[in-house]
């Protein structure tokens, strides 16, 4: 057992790994059985019973079947949980399933009014304003928040760093205006390493762990963590509707997270590097990166978060040049997601946040960049040359087309 005084670093890389020495492995058994041998009918029934309708697994029980219980997500669980501050969490097979499984034990807890603040992850504003889950959608800014509380508001949802803009968002002040209301907080692009919004008030923590937690580009899985009272009601959705995490990339992602907190501070560095070089560059009207000059108007980095993360969006102020330099970088990789060991360069209004209705679009003239842990000059000759190019007249392009 981790005495409860341990550093983050030494959770990141000690927690979730209990048992193992006993076992005599030394890293965490990938256990890919679908099924368990149960001990007798009764006790069998009795395990289902209990794994079905969200608890966790007991000594000498049987974990029944893959969908009910997984030792290896368990592990990783319980590291997040580590990290996070929180009482336990619950893993799922994307940051969407998590998302949805939170949206669905929400609704039907008679609770379906949801307020958000805009702007979020372009999936997660798609799937609030769809309705698809039965939630109805209030949106918001920060001081908007306790005016749009119903009596069955179920959740107020935010992102701090916000996706794509990278404004930060007070989550206290969030929480304070909520009332009773449970606010979750969005922490994909922060990390627990950055920001614990639990220790802010918030009541749930969700991450695309597709992102930094794994940060390699090779697992995808999602997370909420928070009360057990939710976490009861999160595994049963997830029994009951089959959103898992797959054990292969429990095991990818709970060792990605070993090294969580070295790679977010090498990234941030090198990010921190790269907004105040490119500060009043000719070819951009602005660059957004929380930790420059007057992008932190309420001070919230050093007392909400440690820091401002490895997210840079560049505003070149037309779509065209936007265009230009994504498709002019060599090194830095045009793809979407963000928080893995290389860098890579999207164009949200057109990719990811291309569902978000148009009003709320964010500018076709922003590119977001997620600095990897290359070597900061390698980076900056890419953007550099990159940058000319986008100065260069090309062919004119259309604006970005609208979808439904
Ligand atoms: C990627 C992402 C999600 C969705 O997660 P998936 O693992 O892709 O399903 C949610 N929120 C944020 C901030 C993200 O970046």
């Amino acid at each position: 057992m981790l005495p409860s005084s341990s550093h983050i670093e030494t959770r990141a890389v000690h927690s979730g790994m209990s048992g193992l020495t006993e076992s005599g492995s030394h890293v965490p058994v990938i256990d890919l059985s679908t099924t368990n041998h149960l001990t007798g009918v009764d006790s069998g029934g009795d395990s289902y019973e209990n794994l079905a309708t969200g608890g966790t697994l007991q000594p000498g029980d049987s974990a029944v079947y893959q969908r009910l219980w997984q030792p290896g997500v368990a592990r990783f669980e319980e590291s997040l949980s580590s990290l996070e501050g929180s009482e336990s969490t619950v893993a799922f097979a994307s940051g969407m399933a998590a998302l949805t499984a939170t949206l669905i034990a929400t609704v039907t807890a008679g609770k379906p009014h949801i307020v958000a603040l805009r702007p979020i992850y372009g999936g997660t504003d798609h799937v609030l304003a769809s309705g698809l889950l039965g939630t109805e959608i209030t949106w918001a800014d920060a001081g908007g928040v306790t005016a749009a509380i119903r009596p069955n508001t179920g959740l107020v949802i935010l992102e701090s760093p916000a996706n794509p803009t990278l404004q930060l968002t007070d989550i206290r002040a969030i929480v304070d205006a909520a009332g009773t209301v449970p606010v979750l907080v969005d922490n994909t692009f922060a990390t627990p390493v950055l920001q614990r919004p639990l220790e802010s008030g918030a009541t749930l923590v969700l991450h695309s762990a597709t992102k930094y937690i794994g940060g390699h580009g090779d697992a995808m899985g999602g997370t909420v963590s928070g009360p057990e009272e939710w976490m009861v009601r999160l595994r049963q959705v997830r029994a009951l509707t089959g959103g898992l995490l797959h054990p292969l990339s429990a095991y990818l992602l709970h060792r990605g997270l070993r090294t969580l907190p070295v790679r977010v501070r090498a990234q941030q560095a090198t990010a921190g590097l790269i907004a105040g070089r490119l500060v009043g560059h000719p070819a951009l009207s602005r660059v957004l990166y929380p930790g420059l000059t007057g992008q932190d108007p309420q001070a919230l980095i050093g007392r909400q978060c440690a820091g401002a993360g490895s997210l840079i969006a560049l505003d070149f102020g037309d779509y065209d040049a936007a265009a230009r330099f994504t498709e002019s970088l060599r090194l830095i990789t045009h793809a979407v997601s963000l928080g893995g060991v290389d860098s890579l360069v999207q164009h949200p209004a057109s990719l990811t946040h291309r569902p978000v209705e148009a009003s709320a679009r964010p500018s076709a003239g922003v590119v977001r960049i997620s600095v990897g842990l290359e070597h900061v000059d390698d980076l900056m000759a890419d953007i550099l040359a990159a940058l000319e190019a986008s100065r260069e007249a090309g062919t004119v392009r259309s604006t970005v087309p609208l979808v439904g």
